[in-house]
């Protein structure tokens, strides 16, 4: 077992979710159970060092080959690489169409040949993200998750489950720092600081709800997703900076 590392989340809340809506009935039954019981860890290959913000530029490349795909490239920033069973890589098939219509996505084998993984060492010393590298890497066709040249959608699956998945960030920080408040007698700074942090995870709750109640309509999240992460991470900073100014109290 590898210690426990984001690619858990990453790979259950991720991931599954993306399988289970663009899978079809045999790579589900094959993909879904070891990544839900987290037999199977899986990690995002999408990233590339000229494709980040502007993901759709993704250059790696994947060619039709008989019965199958040959993926080559390079990707970057991939957490828990060397950990996972999966990559889930965002590829180009098709360079001559418009940027966001040439992509497919493929669940590639880490341990397939032609895979290389290569730490990147942090500042901090950490060294949870690598780059890989994807040389004459061959896949099946029924490892690609999704219709050829659909995989831009595909990969917004994946996203908007990242960014719902994102939105509780910093609510337990807020939660202590409430806590702390409490406790303390506060002025009428620490109190407003409070208020503002508490308004802050109602809003931040009732909008992971109405991302959660649209799911189980049956739409998949869009623009509120991302509203929520801006959101989450907006308290996640205040919730810190609160925190330290009640802890002076
Ligand atoms: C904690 C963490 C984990 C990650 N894990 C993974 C992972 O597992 N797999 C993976 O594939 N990637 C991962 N990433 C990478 C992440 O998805 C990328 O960092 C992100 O897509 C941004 O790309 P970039 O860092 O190359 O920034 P860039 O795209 O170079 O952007 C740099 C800055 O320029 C701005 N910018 C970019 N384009 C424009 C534009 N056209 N107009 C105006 N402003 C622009 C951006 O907003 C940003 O402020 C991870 C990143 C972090 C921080």
């Amino acid at each position: 077992m590898p210690q426990r590392t984001e690619i858990f989340p990453v790979t259950r809340h991720l991931i599954a979710p993306a399988i289970g809506i663009w899978g079809t009935r045999e790579p589900k039954q094959r993909w879904l159970k070891p990544m839900l019981r987290a037999d199977e860890l899986a990690c995002q290959l999408f990233s590339e060092t000229e494709a980040g913000a502007d993901l759709a530029a993704v250059r790696t490349r994947a060619v039709r080959h008989g019965d199958g795909w040959v993926l080559d490239g390079h990707k970057v920033w991939t957490s828990g690489a060397r950990v996972s069973t999966w990559g889930v890589a965002v590829c180009r098939t098709d360079p001559d169409v418009p940027k966001h219509a040439g992509i497919t996505v493929f669940l590639v084998r880490m341990d397939a040949p032609g895979v290389t993984v290569r730490p990147i060492r942090q500042m901090t010393g950490g060294e949870s993200f690598n780059e890989v590298y994807l040389d004459g890497v061959v896949v099946p066709d029924a490892d690609r998750l999704g219709p050829v040249g659909q995989g831009w959608k595909v990969t917004l699956s994946v996203l908007a489950a990242e960014r719902l998945d994102s939105g509780t960030l910093g609510l337990d920080n807020a939660d202590r720092a409430l806590e702390l408040a409490r406790r303390c007698p506060a002025g009428e700074v620490q109190r407003d600081l409070a208020a503002d942090l508490y308004i802050r995870t109602l809003v931040q709750r009732i909008i992971g709800l109405r991302i959660t109640a649209a799911l189980e309509a049956g739409s998949a999240p869009g623009a509120e997703a991302s509203v929520g992460k801006l959101y989450a991470t907006e308290t996640m900073a205040r919730g810190m900076a609160n925190a330290t100014v009640l802890e002076r109290v």
